[in-house]
């Protein structure tokens, strides 16, 4: 399993139209992530401008197809790099880019975009001088890829922060470790694989569940039926330590149960499910078909519905 693998796969991984994601049986599971990547967008955002940082210099490292390109607008970018190891990609992300440009062919912020193995490379020196130095860099569902050995997550921690300017945030979402060891652990036909009728994680590191690697602790997942290249636990305890020995403090870190629970509590994260989700009702309320779903989303995440 290396890099390359990592970015033939994503290569390889067709896009799909808007009809065809809505009728996916993941569909609300997706608008759920993206709701929760805004939302964290949002936190960090504010404490930026608790700095008087209104405009803010971006990184989205390990962008794929530029999902999140949308939110940087929201966030009033003063510029955004866009950084990832699948070169498609990457060609997707500068496309919806293009699609961004008002009338007048203005784009809504200046960006660079890179194709680059964060694992093994420096990025700073293919940042553009005048997109330094960042104030936010995002790393999302992506950071625990580097956790195939050390080496290469100190490359993808060195990428994340070095570009930082002194004060600068660095969020991220990336599966859950302590989760997926209970679940493997739990599993009932001893394989160490866990299932429901959504997604499905294998452990598959060499060594035993009762004591996985820190590094190279690789586990299959399918979500849809799809089945996605080798991933790797990121013990969340050793990625702050690595991280602390780059010069970076902890803020915060949240599990997706109680981040969700207590962002649903404020009006305007709970309008921004409605509006990015088109639910009308919160999947515990009276829609059965939704309601299905999330509880296997929430099961997934926590044994707990959302609400
Ligand atoms: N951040 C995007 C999002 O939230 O939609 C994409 C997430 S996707 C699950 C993981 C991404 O990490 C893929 O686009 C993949 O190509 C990228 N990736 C994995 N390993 C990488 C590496 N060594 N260097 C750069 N990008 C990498």
């Amino acid at each position: 399993m290396s890099s390359s693998d990592v970015a033939s796969h994503y290569n390889s991984v067709k896009q799909s139209g808007i009809a065809e994601r809505k009728g996916s049986r993941i569909y609300h599971l997706r608008n759920i992530n993206n709701w929760m990547k805004s939302c964290l967008i949002n936190d960090g955002l504010k404490l930026l401008r608790d700095d008087c940082v209104y405009e803010p210099k971006i990184l989205d490292l390990c962008c794929g197809k530029g999902g999140d390109l949308r939110k940087w607008n929201n966030a009033k970018a003063a510029s955004v790099v866009m950084t990832d190891i699948a070169e498609v990609s990457i060609d997707q992300a500068k496309g919806r880019y293009e699609e961004m440009k008002g009338r007048n062919g203005n784009p809504p912020f200046p960006a660079q975009f890179i194709t680059l193995d964060s694992c093994n490379n420096d990025l700073l020196p293919h940042i553009d001088p005048s997109f330094l130095p960042i104030d936010l860099v995002s790393c999302q569902f992506a950071f625990h890829y580097s956790f195939v050995d050390e080496s290469s997550a100190r490359q993808m921690l060195r990428n994340a922060v070095s570009s930082l300017r002194e004060g600068g945030l660095f969020i991220g979402t990336l599966p859950d470790a302590d989760r997926i060891v209970w679940a493997a652990r739990s599993a009932s036909d001893n394989d160490n694989k866990w299932e429901n009728r959504v997604c499905s994680v294998h452990y598959n590191a060499s060594s035993s569940l009762d004591n996985p690697p820190l590094f190279g602790a690789k586990f299959d997942f399918s979500l849809d039926e799809q089945v996605n290249c080798p991933e790797f636990l990121a013990y969340f305890p050793l990625l702050v330590q690595l991280a602390e020995e780059e010069g970076m403090e902890l803020l915060w870190e949240k599990r997706f149960p109680l981040s969700a629970h207590q962002y649903l509590k404020n009006t305007h994260e709970r309008n921004l499910l409605y509006k990015m989700s088109g639910l009308k009702v919160l999947p515990q309320e009276k829609n059965t078909a939704v309601k299905e779903e999330f509880e296997h989303v929430s099961q997934w995440m926590d044994g707990d519905e959302i609400s």
